[in-house]
């Protein structure tokens, strides 16, 4: 039997003008904190802005966000609470910082009835945090979500290249439209992957330095937007948006 719950999810995202998901298929290489401080930066732009995190596993930008006691208001479905301006739906709000193993399809469950309950007002950015990984979620946001766009994030790791070129790969494969490539964490010392972000054929958004001073902000949404992580940040959505 067809999930009715599709056709929700698709009457839920159609005041949505742009959805983004922020990707890589490697972890640890600033996702998450690129898909918050992004929808931060678009929302004190004037944007209406959500940001959805989908990563089951270690959902981390309610830490980003210090929106830990954050919980969204139950009518008819879910109304995201606003944290600094940005609606926000987490799967911590259902399971708190317990620990959340989900099989495939459960996980897939999980997303379903995420995007079927909440209520998204008429969002310029929707922001999607992904978990790593080039499995379920990936499919599942491909055939879940209409007008999806990547942005997929590297570091300037060959090892994460390597990664993100499987992304790529898995991406075209089913005509994904992918933004571009960001670079994340480099630093004086490391070489640019841009040159080979073009050899494959996508667009390279641009380098974001490794900042030290990022640490000690997270948590705090004031101070996150004024670090040079979110400077640079705010120069990659810039060339996005023109
Ligand atoms: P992912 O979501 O890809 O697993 P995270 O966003 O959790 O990665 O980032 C991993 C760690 O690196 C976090 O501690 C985050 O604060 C830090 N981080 C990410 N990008 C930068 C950066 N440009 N400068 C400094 N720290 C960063
Ligand atoms: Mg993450």
């Amino acid at each position: 039997m067809l999930d009715p719950r599709l056709s929700v999810i698709e009457d839920r995202l159609k005041r949505v003008k742009k959805i983004l998901a922020v990707s890589s298929g490697k972890g640890g290489v600033g996702k998450s904190l690129i898909a918050a401080t992004s929808a931060l930066i678009l929302s004190e732009k004037g944007f209406k802005t959500g940001l959805l995190d989908l990563d089951f596993t270690n959902p981390s930008s309610h830490i980003i966000l210090g929106a830990e006691s954050a919980y969204p208001l139950e009518d008819k479905g879910i109304v995201p609470p606003k944290i600094s301006g940005v609606e926000y739906v987490s799967i911590i709000f259902f399971t708190g910082s317990n620990p959340n193993p989900l099989r495939g399809p459960e996980a897939t469950d999980a997303f379903i009835e995420i995007l079927a309950l909440t209520r998204w007002s008429d969002l310029d950015y929707l922001m999607i945090d992904t978990p790593p990984g080039l499995g379920d979620l990936i499919l599942d946001l491909l055939k879940l979500i209409k007008g999806l766009n990547f942005i997929v994030v590297s570091t300037p790791s060959r090892l994460s290249l390597e990664t993100v070129k499987k992304l790529v790969a898995l991406l075209r494969s089913v005509k994904a439209p992918i933004t571009g490539i960001i670079e994340n964490m480099s630093t004086e010392a490391s070489p640019s992957i841009k040159k080979d972000v073009e050899e494959l054929g996508e667009r390279f958004l641009g380098s974001i330095p490794l900042d030290p001073e990022v640490e000690q902000a997270l948590g705090k949404p004031d101070e996150i937007i004024k670090t040079r992580f979110a400077e640079s940040l705010a120069r990659v959505l810039s060339s996005i948006q023109s």
